[in-house]
């Protein structure tokens, strides 16, 4: 048997268990998808090897450690410089990044867009900029601290703190910070967020399966919104894809994945 897993912290909350596990089940592979809580990013590595996984997904706050530890890594995740996807190939960690894909595929339904604010500055939100940059849409990132803006800066991306921002109009906001996940704190402070909400056309938070502070503020904005579960379904599709070496097509994979949104 085949045996992957999701590494993160926290992780319960997460969905790609039985996301992944669906798929197996309906297309008759024999495999199983466990989560494995990893507080010290720095034993990813060996964690994997020692549970001997054929491939795993990895969520916050492992990824950029992720795309450290892998043998190679190829696509977007090599400009990204974070990894979601891990797949055990001839005795190599391969890494992949399917986050950004995933995000494309879900802000279809805003229509065009120009420009984004993308509110965090860690591997998904690196994900995310490097993603629309490529589709031709300007990223900005708006952060709490000033430690982690170097890769965008270094990228072309203009990078800030919450010190020396001032609103602008983006056409969407997208909370890509952690806060709201465990606990029931803004990504920005709040009159802020306010008057970037009265200058947007639209809000994207990458969390699911919660409503966060920012999903309330942004449903109560009237603006056009979307939580996580667009981008959660469309990466895990394309992660799934990976893990099964390219065997099955895209619809294939999505049409199971996507009923397990409903158990
Ligand atoms: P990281 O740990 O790499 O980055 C977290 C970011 O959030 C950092 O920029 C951090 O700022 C900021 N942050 C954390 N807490 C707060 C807070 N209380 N207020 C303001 N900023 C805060 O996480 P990831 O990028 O891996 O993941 C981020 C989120 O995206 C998670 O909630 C995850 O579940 C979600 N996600 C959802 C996906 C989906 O498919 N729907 C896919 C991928 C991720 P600082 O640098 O100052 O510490």
């Amino acid at each position: 048997m085949k045996i992957f897993s999701i590494f993160g912290d926290p992780i319960s909350h997460s969905r790609s268990p039985l996301m992944h596990n669906s798929v197996f089940k309906a297309l008759g592979i024999c495999a199983c998808y466990s989560r494995t809580h990893l507080n010290n990013s720095s034993q990813l590595r060996d964690v994997f090897l020692a549970k001997k996984l054929s491939g795993a997904n990895i969520t916050v706050p492992h990824k950029e450690a992720a795309y450290a530890q892998c043998d190679e890594v190829r696509g977007i995740a090599k400009t990204i410089k974070a990894v979601n996807t891990i797949v055990y190939e001839k005795g190599k960690l391969i890494g992949y990044n399917t986050d950004a894909d995933g995000f494309m595929s879900a802000i279809q339904s805003f229509g065009p867009i120009k420009n984004a604010l993308i509110l965090g500055a860690g591997g998904t939100a690196r994900a995310l900029s490097i993603a629309l940059l490529r589709g031709e849409i300007t990223p900005t990132i708006l952060n709490r601290s000033p430690g982690r803006l170097d890769f965008f800066t270094k990228e072309g991306i203009t990078a800030y703190c919450w010190d020396g921002f001032t609103a602008k109009d983006y056409d969407l906001i997208i909370n890509t910070t952690s806060a709201g996940l465990s606990d029931e704190e803004l990504p920005i402070p709040r009159p802020l967020l306010l008057e970037l909400l009265s200058r947007s056309k639209g809000a994207v938070d990458v969390i699911y399966g919660k409503e966060t502070p920012f999903l309330r503020e942004i449903k109560v904005s009237g603006l056009p919104y979307k939580d996580g579960s667009d981008m959660l379904l469309a990466q895990g599709v394309l992660a799934s894809y990976l893990f099964l070496g390219g065997e099955f097509a895209l619809k294939t994979i999505e049409v199971p994945m996507k009923h397990s949104f409903n158990l």
